[in-house]
């Protein structure tokens, strides 16, 4: 039932993490676990933490950047404790658990990406994000290690999937959502519409694209809206030659 949930795990330093990760990720009957540049890995560390979990591990996605590793994702949201100082639509893993278990066409893969022990996922990665998810806890105390975080966030996806009825399934969109990797196509082509048609100027465009991006990820964009908007971008693009 969790088959479309992949945890992607973000330059980890200490791979008994790693091996934490992927046994609470079987004990919740998840089982796509993606690394993005772990600093040691594999690991017998790795391997003795994850204790009956080394399955996991073995089959574990390996990428070299977190573009790659969320290619084939069309919902993205990215752990993190920290308050931003641009705010990204918000949830909590609860919150999170009761809106995608099963609200999605079945085919729809959401990826949830957790950051690096020490410093956690920078801005241009959680760009990337749909939502940030947010573990509730002492404020003044915020941030779980790596793989309690991971745990939490199972486990509240294991209990809505046991929670959803038949009947939460019936209204569903049938057109795929659009991938990161087509989202990603269409901000590029946006980026260098707006630059032809002297909207943006070089020096503004990253705060700009930040804030077009938000409004695109809050909306998710199935594949047919994204060949309109594309569609869009190129007729604007001949105007503008002509
Ligand atoms: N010191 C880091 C936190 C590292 S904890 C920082 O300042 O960001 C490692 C990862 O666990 C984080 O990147 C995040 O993905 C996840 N995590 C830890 N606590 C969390 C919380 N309260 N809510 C959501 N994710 C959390």
């Amino acid at each position: 039932m969790l088959a479309n949930f992949k945890i992607i795990l973000v330059e980890t330093s200490h791979p008994g993490n790693i091996g934490g990760v992927a046994r609470a990720m079987k004990n919740m009957g998840m089982d796509q676990l993606c690394l993005v540049n772990p600093k040691i890995f594999p690991s017998a560390d790795a391997t003795s933490r994850a204790s009956g979990a080394s399955d996991l591990l073995n089959t574990a996605e390996i990428c070299h950047s977190l573009h790659d590793a969320l290619a084939d994702c069309q919902v993205v949201f990215g752990a993190s404790a920290r308050d931003r100082t641009i705010s990204w639509p918000e949830l909590t893993a609860r919150e999170c658990a009761e809106k995608f278990v099963s609200s999605e066409p079945s085919d729809t893969k959401i990826a949830l990406v957790f950051g690096r022990e020490n410093s956690g996922l920078k801005n241009h990665e959680l760009d990337l994000c749909h939502y940030l998810l947010r573990i509730p806890c002492n404020p003044a105390f915020s941030s779980l290690n790596l793989a309690t975080a991971v745990q939490v966030v199972c486990y509240e996806l294991f209990v809505a999937s046991g929670q959803k009825s038949e009947s939460s399934i019936g209204d569903k969109n049938e057109t795929p959502l659009a991938s990161t990797q087509q989202m990603e196509l269409f901000y590029e082509h946006m980026q260098q519409t707006l630059l032809d048609i002297d909207f943006l100027h070089p020096e503004k465009s990253i705060s700009i694209m930040r804030r077009l991006r938000r409004i695109y990820n809050r909306i998710s964009l199935d594949t047919k809206e994204l060949d309109i908007l594309r569609g869009i971008l190129r007729f604007s693009q001949n105007h503008n030659n002509k």
